[in-house]
């Protein structure tokens, strides 16, 4: 199981949204009548527009999760705009709220991802439905039983109101939202998390004025910002290698100026490969020349070409600029030695392995590849994009002819 701590990265905007809504909380009571209404309205807007967004991209947790916002937003809007110490209705939304919020955010931190109109999607919605019946039920009695001393009772003075059971709750929640987005490595995880989070500095500061309106906008607009984002990856991304795909390239492309240089890369005898240990085998090596490719140096963007092709964009580099970088790549993965996790995948015969020559060779659990590339420019011959990509390719049959394992380039 792959760990990716730079997933973290993806809750950078919530590092600024938390803040801003807390500040722009303080700015609320100067604004006109006509304008607070708007605003008390705008958590219950933004979440509608998340959910028919969500409907639109089947993306069945972010709908949940709006519905969750706008209900606890509903209940705080009704139910506890109020002291708690002196009404039990309102303490007991309280105790709802504390008890329902962490583990309805765990459930859609665990939920896979499956969709809405099918089988699995609708259980996904029932299974919401109980839970949150089961949490409005139990929540009041199990905070009860702990140490709702504290939470029973806040005091208007206390800023921080959630009780130690509660606090452990969201904490727990926080970090299981945090591994499984190390984990999945997908917008969707911190848009959850973005979303939690501000729910819950609400909950715990609920006395400050203005807090749960200005926090549930955070907490849609951080869903909305992980429902494009979502989308755009989907659209621009490659699935298997996560590097961009060809759509993103030919974007790309549109935008170049007068000089650049493209590479177009090739794995060796790939067709062989998958051949000799399977598709399986053959996907951990797209998956380990697109990390290679990926981390190009030089300036260099790379894509997912299509099958086991990539191609490198280098805006504003000659050709010898951006032939090193490639270069690098093709050495560094030659003299990789890549070992096959799946042994049942392993030629049956060893006669077999050893019939693959040249670039694709096999010894014991060890394999190691080869790619050729081949890198053009922009220049008069080659005045734009299109055919500097065809002379790129050009170049790299070359390179195949010549050998393979090599770049071959047009200056
Ligand atoms: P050459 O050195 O001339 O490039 O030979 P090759 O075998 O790599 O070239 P060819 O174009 O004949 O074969 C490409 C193969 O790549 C065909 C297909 O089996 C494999 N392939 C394409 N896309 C994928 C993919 O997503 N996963 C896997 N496992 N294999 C793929
Ligand atoms: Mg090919
Ligand atoms: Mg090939």
């Amino acid at each position: 199981m792959a760990f990716h701590p730079a997933a973290l990265l993806k809750l950078l905007p919530l590092t600024v949204l938390i803040p801003a809504a807390y500040i722009g909380r303080g700015h609320i009571s100067s604004l006109g009548d006509e304008l607070r209404i708007i605003l008390d309205s705008l958590p219950y807007l933004l979440c509608l527009i998340v959910m028919l967004m969500s409907l639109q991209f089947q993306r069945g947790r972010l709908l949940l999760a709006a519905v969750s916002v706008a209900a606890f937003y509903w209940v705080v809007q009704h139910y506890l705009q109020t002291s708690l110490n002196r009404n039990t209705d309102a303490l007991q939304a309280y105790l709802v709220l504390s008890f329902t919020l962490p583990v309805i955010a765990l459930y859609l931190l665990l939920l896979p991802e499956r969709g809405i109109w099918n089988l699995q999607g609708l259980i996904a919605f029932l299974g919401f439905i109980l839970l949150a019946l089961a949490c409005i039920q139990l929540g009041p009695r199990i905070l009860d039983i702990n140490d709702a001393a504290t939470s029973a009772a806040p005091s208007s003075n206390d800023v921080y109101m959630l009780s130690k059971g509660t606090s452990t709750l969201a904490g727990l929640t926080a970090l299981v939202g945090i591994v499984l987005l190390c984990i999945r490595n997908e917008e969707i995880e911190a848009a959850l998390l973005g979303a939690i989070l501000p729910v819950y500095v609400a909950l715990a500061f609920l006395h400050v004025e203005y807090i749960s309106v200005s926090m549930c906008i955070a907490a849609s607009l951080s869903l909305a910002w992980g429902l494009l984002r979502s989308s755009y990856s989907m659209a621009y991304r490659d699935e298997l290698t996560g590097l961009p795909g060809r759509r993103a390239l030919n974007e790309r492309l549109k935008m170049l100026g007068n000089s650049y240089s493209i590479a177009m890369i090739d794995v060796d005898r790939f067709k062989r490969f998958n051949d000799t240990y399977g598709h399986e085998v053959g996907d951990q090596v797209l998956k380990l020349v697109a990390s290679r490719v990926r981390s190009v140096k030089g300036g260099g963007t790379a894509y997912r070409y299509g099958g086991e092709e990539f191609c490198v964009v280098f805006p504003r580099k000659g050709v010898e600029a951006a032939l090193e970088p490639i270069e690098k790549i093709r050495d560094g993965i030659a003299s990789y030695k890549m070992s096959i996790r799946n042994r049942s995948k392993r030629p049956a015969r060893m006669k077999e392995g050893s019939r693959l020559r040249g670039a694709t060779r096999l010894g014991s659990d060890q394999v190691s590849i080869t790619i050729s590339a081949g890198v053009a420019t922009r220049c008069p011959d080659h005045p734009d994009p299109d055919s500097v990509i065809c002379e790129a390719d050009k170049m790299l049959y070359k390179a195949k002819r010549k050998g393979r394992n090599r770049v071959a380039y047009s200056s």
